[in-house]
């Protein structure tokens, strides 16, 4: 493996200045599950790796309780996510995927901004974020900016993020009454392996526990980039949900993915378990609305 020299900055400011004075012969790393096969492979060869985990305000999680907003530090690990009581029993969409994610060894290292900036089309932290409405903050050379996640991912393995600027923090809305969420990670195996599909939904219902005000359905590996299967939400939203309508809103889900065959599955059938998997997870959501 190619030598490199190793960075510890301590702050934000202090990453970005030695970034900016190494130009494109650094990169920034976090837990490393990426960069590291990357440079072992021989895809990636810096001469500094400059890393973010000495920076302690990016490895916060917290529900700010007067916003209702949920902040998830860039530095969070999946590990951390999944031993959170308030992810696992608030944000379930987001405690399924976390969970499923490598190994234990990888999740205790590895981080959701980390999974985010890699912006593969299978990043199963991607998916249930997109579904929760989450934003990405960031801080660069240009100070902070702030946009959708849905915005953030260009296509595959490319982000808006510009040179030297570093992913803070993500952060969620408050959810609505009555919301109940959840994913499936789909493929051969659970674990320690690419997924064949994503898909990740969300709905909020009335006071009636009947009709959707809300509905949110998130699928990767279904488009070069995560993507929204926005017609089946707008289907869904104002109708009294059941099983048909679930059916009918992976119908449509399905229509809108643009799947492709690749060497883990072929487009036909990618297409076919988008719509099982979204009715599947829609009336998973009914299970957990009802079990608040
Ligand atoms: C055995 C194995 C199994 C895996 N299984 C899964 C899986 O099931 N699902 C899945 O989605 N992924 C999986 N991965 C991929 C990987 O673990 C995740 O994408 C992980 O979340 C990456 O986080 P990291 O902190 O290790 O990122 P790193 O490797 O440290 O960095 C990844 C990229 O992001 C950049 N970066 C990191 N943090 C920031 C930041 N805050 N600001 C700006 N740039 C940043 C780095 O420069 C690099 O380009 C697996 C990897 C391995 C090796």
């Amino acid at each position: 493996m190619k030598k490199f020299t190793y960075l510890i900055p301590k702050s934000t400011d202090e990453a970005i200045s030695m970034h900016e004075s190494h130009g494109k012969r650094a990169k920034y790393i976090a837990g490393g599950t990426d960069v590291i096969v990357k440079i072992k492979e021989g895809k990636l060869s810096p001469d500094y790796l400059i890393s973010l985990k000495h920076i302690t305000s990016l490895n916060q999680l917290a529900l700010n309780k007067e916003t209702g907003k949920l902040h998830i530090g860039a530095l969070v690990t999946h590990g951390m996510l999944e031993e959170s009581s308030l992810i696992r029993t608030q944000y379930p969409i987001l405690h399924d995927a976390v969970t499923n994610i490598g190994s234990v060894q990888i999740r205790n290292v590895a981080t959701i901004g980390g999974n985010l900036v890699n912006a593969v089309p299978s990043a199963d932290g991607a998916i249930p974020l997109i579904a929760l409405d989450a934003k990405v903050e960031f801080y660069g050379p240009k100070g902070e900016q702030s946009e959708d996640l849905i915005r953030f991912f260009l296509g595959p393995g490319q982000n808006i993020l510009e040179r030297s600027e570093i992913l803070t923090e993500i952060t969620v809305p408050p959810l609505l009454p009555n919301t109940g969420s959840a994913y499936i990670k789909f493929g051969r195996r659970a674990a320690m392996e690419l997924p064949l599909l994503g898909v990740g939904v969300l709905l909020s219902l009335d006071e009636d526990l009947k009709h959707c005000v809300k509905a949110r359905i998130g699928l990767g590996v279904a488009a070069p980039t995560p993507m929204r299967a926005m017609e089946a939400e707008q289907f869904l939203t104002g109708k009294a949900i059941d099983e048909d309508m679930a059916s009918e809103a992976g119908r449509i889900a399905a229509k809108e993915s643009r799947v492709r065959d690749s060497i883990r599955g072929v487009a036909w059938y990618r297409r076919e378990m988008v719509s099982v998997l979204v009715k599947r997870m829609g009336l998973m959501c009914l299970e957990r609305i009802r079990d608040l």
